[in-house]
């Protein structure tokens, strides 16, 4: 059976093979750091770790290169350590299994690591080579990207020398990034002290369910329903024409993922019972109807259950809805320098209103620092009208793309000069670790690409072997084009 150290290129699949040995799941580096420096050393080149852990090696240029821009490399050396529920599998010990299937190389019943595991592999490739062209290259091997991009956090500028930033951690070959969003948790508060339940009073739990749901950053733009928003139009027509009183509402439950299900128990005068899941009815068809080609078989159903032990006071319980409703959710705003790229959004995430408390989380992201601070600043308005306590948590930095970046123009002519064809050039709607790493050092010039990998962070985590080949030529090539300094 052919092994993986035989696929080509070979300089790239044996540094991949050794890396499989290497315990490195996110939060257990001291191996795989361990393992890095020596590499640097064994090759006589400057190694060492700074404050956080991200490990930076330094290769001197070939002669005649001197003059050239200084290019960082840049990987993350941890991995998502996952693994399907009949594998006896320690990542703090075991390696990496991995096999050619066909096209592609997998992992047996894990993660096989090829993010970032293959960018650390093409770095280390090129620090082994010394037939290569290039200017000088500095490694840099950030620590514990996929738990919080913790390296990148703490990377200091006094550390890193280079001007142009590649980072070899994106999942499509033939695409260039050229920018990526950044994010804020905003954290909305409601209190109260529960009321009693009206006499002659039913309750009801009305529940949605059946939408797509989705990455609240990638998938955003794709006009799905979300749950929290569709179920307070809902609320508000029965609390303003039947009487409806709120106990309960529930919504969603993860920040970074577009809520599929909402629930609500309210209270309801006896007599409007029907009248009531009339419009819960009427409000299921009208959903189906507006989200008719996008979701499909939206399910709002109403259900009698016992009354609920008290009620939200009427004026914070329109309170919470009203600004629910009114709260921006949603693409705000595309980029106006690359078409169809999103640049500005919002996903109203999670609603729990129960027991005295009202929470409300949103992720807000944005590629463009000010654009996301008008956003999430226009949400605390938004919550502070209505009373709300609002805090704003985890903000982390976009990266604006620069449509005009040097090292842009000259990958793009390389790529097309190599393999005949534009790559494509794109914008993420999520997290990278340039955006933290371009705002702890401005001015750098900065491109993301990869190899193509599908399904990372799952046991299904696999890389197309032919995309391995044409991502090192690219990387190679490109390192041969750096400009000369100014
Ligand atoms: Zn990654």
């Amino acid at each position: 059976m052919k092994t993986i150290q035989s696929l080509a290129p070979e300089a790239v699949w044996k540094q991949f093979y050794s890396l499989t040995r290497v315990p490195r799941p996110s939060g257990f580096l001291k191996p795989i750091t361990e393992f890095l420096l020596n590499f640097g050393k064994s090759l006589n080149l400057e190694s060492f770790t700074d404050e956080i852990g991200n490990v930076i090696i330094r290769k001197p240029a070939t002669p005649g290169m001197e003059n050239r821009k200084g290019v960082i490399l840049q990987a993350h050396m941890d991995m998502v350590p996952q693994k399907n529920n009949d594998i006896v599998h320690d990542f703090e010990k075991d390696p990496i299994e991995a096999y050619i299937d066909g096209d592609w190389v997998k992992a047996k019943g894990t993660t096989l690591g090829a993010d970032d595991g293959l960018g650390v592999a093409a770095i280390m490739a090129i620090l082994e080579d010394n037939t290569l062209k290039h200017g000088p290259i500095e490694a840099l091997i950030t620590a514990d990207e996929e738990t919080g991009m913790f390296g990148a956090f703490g990377l200091k500028k006094e550390s890193i020398q280079g001007e142009i930033l590649l980072n070899l951690d994106s999942e499509d070959e033939g695409e260039l990034y050229i920018g990526c969003a950044g994010g804020m948790d905003v954290n909305v508060t409601f209190q109260y002290k529960e009321v009693g339940v009206e006499e002659g009073d039913i309750a009801l739990k009305v529940t949605l369910r059946g939408l797509r749901g989705g990455h609240s950053g990638l998938e955003i733009n794709q006009g799905r329903g979300n749950a929290n928003k569709l179920i307070v139009r809902f609320l508000r027509e029965a609390i303003a024409t039947y009487e409806a009183r709120l106990a309960i509402l529930e919504g969603g439950n993860m920040r970074n993922a577009i809520p599929r299900e909402a629930h609500a128990i309210i209270t309801i005068p006896a007599e409007n019972e029907e009248e009531l899941k009339d419009l819960v009815e009427y409000c299921e068809n009208m959903f189906n109807e507006e989200f008719a080609g996008i979701e499909e078989n939206i399910s709002f159903k109403a259900e009698k259950v016992a009354l609920p032990k008290g009620l939200v006071p009427e004026e914070i319980q329109d309170d919470i809805i009203n600004s629910i409703f009114a709260c921006q959710n949603g693409v705000m705003r595309n980029i106006p320098s690359v078409p169809d790229t999103v640049e500005t959004s919002s996903n109203l995430a999670i609603v729990k209103v129960e027991d005295g408390v009202g929470e409300v989380k949103i992720l807000a992201r944005s590629s463009l620092d000010s654009m996301k601070e008008n956003l999430t600043t226009g949400i605390e308005c938004c919550f502070n009208m209505a009373g709300a306590k609002v805090e704003m948590t985890g903000g982390y930095s976009g990266w604006q793309p620069d449509v005009d970046s040097p090292i842009l123009h000259a990958m793009k002519a390389s790529y097309k000069a190599q393999f005949g064809v534009e790559p494509a050039v794109k914008v993420i709607h999520a997290g990278l670790e340039c955006g933290i790493i371009g705002a702890n050092i401005p001015g750098l010039d900065m491109i993301s690409f990869g190899p193509t990998l599908r399904s990372p962070h799952s046991p299904d985590e696999r890389a197309y072997i032919p995309s391995v080949k044409k991502f090192y030529e690219f990387l190679v090539a490109t390192l041969e084009q750096i400009p000369e300094k100014k």
